[in-house]
């Protein structure tokens, strides 16, 4: 793997064609509004006094709050957790007139300025109860893309027959969001200065898709990357012989091994978002993964990931069996920092179901794990790492960005995301094959 600089800021390079398919997604359908709005809502990121009202206007606070709650379900990350990452604080000085908590974390992320960049008033005020105008709206929209990677070079000019109204300091970010669909066209005007109503701020939120933007060649994928995908099962100290089962003096040995020699742990959710969006995925990258959700995954995984800065992902069956993390424990696990992928509602080989029970497991899991957890379910895991064609082709269908086989080699762009490898992890397992799988040799 090439020496990498870490970071968010991408250059991507539009051309008009994919930008008119990626307009073609997003605007082509015409769907009412408020069956967007009642599927922006079961997404997860409109809070709940805003959810009525839709023609007020929103204000610069609440749209702070939404942007902060959409990142959090486009992630499947805690706002606290995103800051992290990118070794961010908040600056509770950074305004006179607010210490909201969610317009602080906006700031530090760079989604917002203070008001005085749009209006020229004193830089300290943030006027968080002022109304917020559409060419604002698109620059924060376009800050919240760039927080994911999706930054965009020359885009095309949006061609409105008002642009001459359009700010220098939003122009681009105009152009961004229209030629993403992410805005409303209105009979070729953008009226720059209108104000943004609740509906509006909570589509242009919805309509960010980002998977979409990759696939519509908006972003171009990350094709230099190699990345281990270690997958445990239990971890927990048994007399048996169960293969299953690896020691927690052997896990806490493995983490050490990464910790010491500069290994950096990433969810599938980030190695899926990190490739799609073009980003860069960090030299010594590795994936921990957890089959089956056992409780030990909670009681023993947990606090040794915590530990060592580490996190990893979680493939849980939704019909939560007695020896598994119940849907509480899922949910702490989440907010400290583990993705929740699903493993199915009962763990059937889906190659030996007929394909309409096939894709029942793998949709209804995810709407099961959905309704717990309350963000967005985008990793998948088959049982027995048991699948074909068709089964990748449904997995990807229901809306995952990724799913992982028990087929053994470093996870790389070789292979489809929906058929990516692994290496299991079982008792006995030392260092020392740890470290052979880590450099590629074939395992001892
Ligand atoms: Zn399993």
């Amino acid at each position: 793997m090439k020496k990498r600089i870490l970071g968010f800021a991408l250059a991507l390079i539009f051309t008009t064609a994919p930008f008119s398919a990626a307009y073609a997604l997003f605007g082509g359908v015409n769907r009412s509004a408020s069956d967007d709005i009642t599927a922006a809502i079961s997404k997860g990121f409109v809070p709940a006094d805003l959810q009525s009202d839709y023609d007020s206007k929103i204000t610069r606070a609440e749209f702070c709050r939404l942007a902060v709650k959409w990142l959090e379900v486009a992630t499947g990350r805690t706002i606290n957790g995103i800051l992290a990452e990118k070794g961010l604080r908040r600056d509770n000085g950074a305004f006179t007139d607010t210490s909201d908590s969610d317009v602080l974390a906006a700031y530090a992320l760079g989604i917002i300025g203070s008001e005085a960049a749009s209006t020229g008033t004193a830089p300290e005020r943030f006027n968080p109860a002022g109304q917020l105008d559409r060419q604002s709206a698109a620059v924060m929209i376009r800050n919240i893309c760039k927080v994911l990677g999706l930054e965009t070079k020359n885009p095309p000019p949006s061609r409105f027959s008002d642009a001459g109204d359009i700010s220098e300091w939003s122009a681009a970010a105009v152009d961004f969001c229209a030629a993403a669909g992410i805005l409303e066209r209105r009979d070729g005007l953008f009226g720059p200065l209108e104000r943004v109503s609740r509906r509006e701020g909570i589509l242009m939120l919805h309509r960010i898709r980002h998977n979409e933007l990759a696939k519509a060649g908006a972003a171009k994928p990350t094709e230099d990357w190699s990345v281990p995908v270690l997958m445990y099962h239990c971890v927990e100290d048994n007399e048996t012989n169960n293969a299953f089962y690896v020691s927690v003096a052997d896990f806490e040995a493995h983490l050490r091994y990464l910790y010491e020699n500069d290994y950096r742990t990433i969810t599938m959710r980030e190695l899926t978002r990190m490739v799609t969006s073009g980003e860069e995925v960090p030299p010594r990258a590795v994936v921990l993964t957890f089959d089956d959700g056992y409780i030990n995954n909670y009681t023993n995984v947990l606090p040794l990931l915590e530990k060592y800065g580490m996190s990893g992902t979680v493939y849980a069956l939704s019909f939560y069996p007695g020896w598994a993390c119940t849907p509480e424990m899922l949910r702490d696990m989440n907010r400290r920092g583990m993705e929740i992928g699903s493993h199915t509602k009962s763990h059937a080989n889906l190659t030996k179901l007929a394909p309409e029970e096939a894709v029942d497991e793998i949709t209804r899991s995810k709407e099961a794990l959905e309704r717990v957890l309350g963000i967005e379910i985008t990793s998948f895991a088959y049982p027995y790492g048991a699948y074909n064609t068709e089964l990748a082709q449904a997995v990807k269908n229901a809306g995952y960005q990724s799913a992982v086989s028990m087929t053994v080699g470093h996870a790389s762009p070789g292979q489809s995301l929906f058929e990516l490898r692994r290496y299991g992890i079982y008792k006995g397992d030392g260092v020392e094959r740890l470290k052979r799988i880590l450099e590629n040799k074939p395992p001892a």
